[in-house]
């Protein structure tokens, strides 16, 4: 069993922190998040929320009971007892149904907060967000940023945090946004490669809404992929299925909801290469933080996620708006293995029900509109070339060889 003490709230320099001990075979021995000092009033002490948001999938990784001081949203306890355990184990057949049991009482009636919030990575599910958002009959408050994972784990994660947050507040002053930086250790608590940031990124950001909820009444989550690819399946990405695990999520005070999913990733390019903000801010490097902290561009260029991008860009004639901050001598000079591992990844990374990886597979569809690429369905092939590793390099040759004398 995982025994989690009642959260402690502690005023620490210009800064908040909400903790507590943890008791536990393998995890470590605090949880903490911490808050610009404004938040001190919104904290609420007795809240266990974000303790059962953010210690749920590390208990069930490893079949422990998460025993919890504290006062829970009785829609949370719920989904956590029974719906969102569900889809968490069908999307991740690594996680076993746990109970939550301790000294836990519900509340069903809070004060609903006026703060309309969403997160500020800078990539291009951001920036859709933010465009649609603004063309919408709601306004955001607040733009966020937290370290919950996305860069790893320890001091790189941590330094590159502190150089978004700069970003983050920098981009506010310009938008008249509010910016909210948040530093924790709840990275610490999902080391295992069955629990990685990719397959558990949606309910790590939210457990970090959680301790100020009292001040939001919603939290926008850019969606990956669009309503044709959602659905509670065992895939290696949480985000197939955050438009359904986002409102099981929510509570009485702040609803959680998806947003951006009825744009493909190709739509929100297109959209994003209008905004002009995005030629100064654009962000989808996946590199290491270690790497990151000692880039001269934004974008490395070479990574898959950089590389799948800056095809995309060329296929649409805008790259040229991205080259302040994308590193186009480092693609080019790799360019022939970056569209192979393109392609490969392509081919590779199909998976029961969905086929190609919609966001991938969306640059072959562009390829083909502009008729670089042969109209042929490689939905079919996927199929085929996972029975022959022979065919399947064969394949991604001949995509390289035509794309290459293209872009
Ligand atoms: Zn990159």
């Amino acid at each position: 069993m995982i025994v989690v003490s009642k959260p402690v709230v502690r005023k620490e320099n210009e800064e908040v922190v909400i903790s507590a001990q943890v008791k536990s075979g393998s995890l470590p021995a605090e949880l903490w998040f911490s808050y610009p000092l404004e938040y001190y009033e919104c904290i609420d002490e007795e809240s266990a929320d974000w303790l059962l948001a953010g210690l749920l999938v590390p208990a069930m990784l490893s079949g422990e009971d998460l025993n919890l001081t504290g006062s829970v949203s009785s829609l949370l306890l719920h989904s956590a007892q029974t719906e969102l355990q569900q889809v968490l184990s069908i999307q991740n057949k690594n996680l076993k149904p746990i109970r939550i049991c301790g000294n836990i009482s519900t509340v069903s009636r809070r004060e609903i907060g006026s703060g309309i919030a969403t997160a500020f990575s800078a990539g291009i599910d951001t920036f859709a967000t933010l465009s649609l958002i603004e063309h919408s009959n709601h306004s955001l408050t607040h733009l966020t940023s937290f370290n919950v994972g996305a860069h790893g784990s320890g001091d790189p994660a941590r330094q590159l945090h502190l150089r978004y947050r700069s970003r983050l507040e920098e981009y506010c002053a310009y938008t008249s946004h509010a910016s909210l930086s948040v530093d924790s250790n709840l990275q610490e608590f999902y080391q295992s490669k069955f629990v990685n940031h990719i397959r558990t990124h949606t309910i790590k950001n939210v457990a970090a809404m959680m301790p100020i909820q009292k001040n939001f009444g919603i939290y926008f989550y850019s969606s990956s992929y669009d309503y044709r690819s959602i659905g509670v399946r065992n895939v290696f990405d949480i985000s197939f299925t955050d438009p359904i695990i986002l409102p099981l999520l929510s509570t009485e005070n702040m609803q959680v909801r998806a947003y951006g999913t009825s744009l493909s990733r190709l739509e929100k390019i297109r959209l994003v290469s209008e905004l002009k903000d995005s030629y100064i801010y654009l962000d989808v490097c996946v590199d290491s933080a270690e790497k990151r902290l000692g880039q001269t561009k934004i974008n490395c260029g070479i990574c898959w996620k950089c590389a799948r991008t800056i095809l995309t860009l060329k296929l649409l004639n805008k790259d040229y708006l991205y080259s302040d901050i994308f590193d186009f001598q480092a693609f080019e000079s790799n360019k022939e293995a970056m569209i192979y591992g393109w392609a490969m990844k392509m081919l590779t990374e199909s998976f029961p029900g969905a086929g190609i990886n919609p966001n991938d597979g969306d640059v072959l569809t562009l390829a083909q509109s502009l008729g670089i690429l042969p109209k042929i369905s490689f939905e079919n092939i996927v199929r085929w070339s996972g029975i022959s590793w022979k065919l399947k390099i064969a394949i991604c040759k001949y995509i390289t060889y035509i794309m290459m004398k293209n872009i």
